[in-house]
């Protein structure tokens, strides 16, 4: 392909997003596909020959498409958002044409350096301690990472890494397998699975404690966790607390576990990959309390704030730590400004060598949109969560579970986990919109998360309507069943069924 080409099919391409965008609500977000739909379209062999880009995005719209679930409509109510807009994909497009790889300062100066200032952009933007920009005096600073697994993996891993040091410090004569053997960590049982993950990964137990009846996790709980544990001989390294869970988007008690987390030397990482947004509203401070005294925090900026996946910010109190574990070097990565302030090698903060120009579309986004832009696509969703939470309210077949937290309200209809699990049955056969179920102490609820990146009143009240639909005809169907069922008892009470070989014959009872 020449560039006279590339700029044909780039501009056919950006034709094709924007008609699949602007036009998103008239397809159900769910597929209408079985699995295996797509081996048995394509040939098993890539082609020999070239074949046009023509052919290629007409298949793209004739067999691709149709095996999509969207995300970006405003009918998903799954999960949580993963959002996007137009200048963030106009920047993954940018970063992909310059195709470069920036895992050391000198092998793209302006990937590490604007990655640097979005980071404490951001860090501002959410009013973040001062101590996590790259611009304070201390060693803290700020990345972006793929995911929230990512991040929170990276904060596991180098807590262990500091715990086994500072333990062999101070006692000298355990070996270091000893010492690594004995590490425990913490979070709740309402924690994302990447947390769980993470300790599989770092091959440290993670105990997941249990929150209260509200979901969340308290210092108390984690103190007597500690006490147990040392008492036992363990050694404690991290704890991973939730603003925003995934179930019912809950807030841990970041300032009764930071002070447990202090008076026992253990790490303490907050895991914000959807609530961080709300950090930068004003009548959300409360959400910021205790961060002050974390040692590291995650937000994923593809979740709330407009920049498509994958976009993970990182926060560091002392950057150091994680540096210090992870930096294993060759010749032919050093460059000769290595270890300068404000230029840091980010290959030393995450997993992987290689990495990513994300900071680009973070940058063109922010720039495009500006802070009013974010704090108002937050406070919308926040609105229409309100607005989903009213219908409920008046409708007395239904119950909340939990209170409204941002943009997410977790409800059921009233009875048993069944009628939960049929009502969810039907809407996702029927595909006009998509939830999940979460379950909290054996009930099981919905969760309707407000997503899309243009999302409006219209689209609740059509999911509303759609749900509470559902409920009437199931309630009606099982009202029907149950008015069959007795009549059929009551033929029974009247008459017996006689069975011979071939034949059934009906008797008068006595
Ligand atoms: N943490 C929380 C609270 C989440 O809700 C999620 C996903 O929704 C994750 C972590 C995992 O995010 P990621 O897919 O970026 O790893």
């Amino acid at each position: 392909m020449d560039a006279k080409e590339f700029r044909e099919f780039g501009k056919a391409a950006v034709d094709f997003i924007a008609d699949y965008l602007e036009n998103i609500r008239d397809d159900e977000v769910l597929p209408s596909v079985e699995p295996g739909y797509l081996l048995d379209l394509l040939p098993t062999e890539m082609p020999e020959e070239p074949e046009s880009w023509k052919e290629v995005l007409g298949d793209i719209n004739r067999v691709i498409k149709p095996g999509l679930t969207h995300w970006q409509s405003p009918h998903m109510h799954a999960y949580y958002p993963t959002s996007t807009s137009y200048p963030s994909i106009v920047g993954e497009m940018l970063a992909s044409g310059f195709g470069i790889i920036g895992f050391s300062w000198i092998c793209s100066p302006a990937c590490t350096e604007l990655e640097v200032v979005v980071m404490d952009w951001l860090a501002k933007f959410l009013k973040l301690p001062a101590h996590f920009q790259h611009a304070s005096e201390g060693p803290g600073g700020g990345v972006i990472q793929g995911s929230a697994s990512e991040a929170v993996l990276v904060a596991v891993l180098a807590a262990r890494e500091q715990a086994v040091v500072s333990y062999r410090e101070s006692h000298p004569e355990v070996s270091e397998s000893e010492v690594r053997g004995r590490l425990v960590a913490y979070s709740s049982d309402q924690s994302n699975s990447c947390i769980e993950k993470a300790g599989v990964l770092a091959a440290m137990p993670i105990r997941l404690l249990p929150a209260g009846e509200d979901f969340v996790l308290r210092g108390e709980t984690l103190k007597q966790a500690i006490q147990e544990d040392v008492a036992a001989g363990k050694i404690p390294v991290i704890c991973v607390a939730t603003l925003g869970t995934t179930g019912t988007c809950a807030y841990d008690d970041i300032e009764t576990l930071s002070a447990v987390c202090e008076e026992f030397k253990v790490w303490l990482h907050v895991d914000a990959a959807y609530a961080g947004g709300a950090f930068a509203l004003d009548e959300c401070s409360d959400l910021r309390k205790g961060l002050d005294r974390v040692d590291s925090l995650n937000f994923n900026l593809h979740k709330f704030m407009l920049v498509n996946f994958d976009c993970s910010a990182m926060w560091l109190r002392d950057a150091n730590k994680v540096v210090d574990s992870f930096n294993v070097d060759r010749i032919y990565l050093k460059h000769k400004h290595e270890g300068q302030s404000q230029i840091p090698d980010f290959r030393h903060w995450q997993i992987p060598l290689g990495r990513r120009f994300r900071a680009l579309k973070v940058w063109i986004t922010f720039r495009t949109l500006g802070a009013e832009g974010l704090r108002n696509h937050v406070r919308k969703h926040i609105e229409l969560a309100k607005q989903f939470e009213q219908l409920v309210i008046k409708d007395s077949r239904f119950e909340l579970v939990a209170p409204r937290a941002l943009g997410l309200v977790c409800f059921r209809p009233k009875g048993d986990n069944e009628i939960t699990t049929q009502l969810l049955q039907r809407l996702m056969d029927r595909k006009k919109i998509y939830m999940v179920k979460a379950e909290h102490a054996g009930r099981q609820f919905l969760r309707f998360v407000v997503c899309g990146m243009d999302a409006k009143a219209s689209d609740i009240d059509f999911a509303w309507e759609e749900i509470e639909s559902q409920l009437t005809d199931l309630q009606k169907e099982q009202s029907l069943t149950t008015r069959k069922a007795g009549n059929v008892g009551e033929l029974t009470q009247h008459f017996q069924i006689h069975l011979t070989n071939n034949n059934a014959t009906l008797e008068k009872s006595q």
